[in-house]
């Protein structure tokens, strides 16, 4: 799943896996996991993400490496990798080495209103990853500041400040946008609408995907 900071990549991503029985391989959710872990990784990655930059490709590569290593070549979803071109030629070649490939690649599309909009409320849980959207009445949680699902308490991810989102938006353009021209230029880019919400986007997906 490609898409700019608040596309949606991890709830659709999320919904993709179940529905289509893939293991979700989020490198950001692996990072943060890292970070309140107080990894070795995870410490050398903090200061990129709360920048709002991106982590240094050697580490991704190595988080990426490790877990195809021990999960296997198939059936996956990756979402918010690869995002530098660097990333995107190396992932192409460990596929090729271990016999798999990329059957699809999908962009999310959706404006820089609503990326700001969705990022600036974003409320996330730091035990079992749930996101919120403060402004949505349907994407509230029930309680103020709980997570529906397992009772931990909401927060707002640091990299969602508005500085920083901003910080991010500069990155996705510089960095993440010739991974699109790359994949175009390879034949397996579909663009999805991302404006009206993450099942459209989903429905949208397995079209192409089944
Ligand atoms: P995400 O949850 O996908 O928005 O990622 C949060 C942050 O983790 C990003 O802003 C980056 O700092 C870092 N990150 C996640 N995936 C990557 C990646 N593939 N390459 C470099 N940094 C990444």
């Amino acid at each position: 799943m490609l898409g700019a900071p608040g596309s949606g990549k991890g709830s659709v991503a999320t919904r993709i896996a179940t529905r289509l029985a893939l293991r979700h391989l989020s490198t950001g959710d692996l990072l943060r996991e890292a970070v309140s872990n107080g990894t070795e990784y995870g410490g050398r990655a903090e200061l990129y993400m709360n920048e709002g930059a991106l982590v240094p490709d050697e580490i991704i590569l190595e988080i990426i490496h490790e877990e195809l290593e021990e999960h296997g070549y198939g059936d996956w979803i990756l979402d918010g990798f690869p995002r530098t071109l660097h990333q995107a030629e190396i992932l192409t070649d460990l596929l090729e080495r271990n016999g798999a490939q990329i059957d699809g690649v999908f962009l999310i599309d959706v404006t820089e209103d609503t990326i700001i909009q969705r990022l600036s409320s974003r409320r996330v849980c730091p035990a079992c990853n749930a996101v919120y959207n403060m402004q949505k009445e349907e994407f509230r949680p029930r309680k103020d500041g709980i997570c529906d699902r397992c009772g931990s308490n909401l927060i707002k991810r640091a990299d969602d400040e508005k500085e920083t989102i901003h910080n991010r938006l500069v990155i996705y353009e510089k960095q993440t946008i010739p991974v699109i021209e790359y994949y175009r230029e390879r034949g397996v880019l579909e663009m999805v609408s991302g404006g009206n919400g993450a099942e459209d986007v989903v429905a949208g997906v397995l079209r192409f995907a089944t």
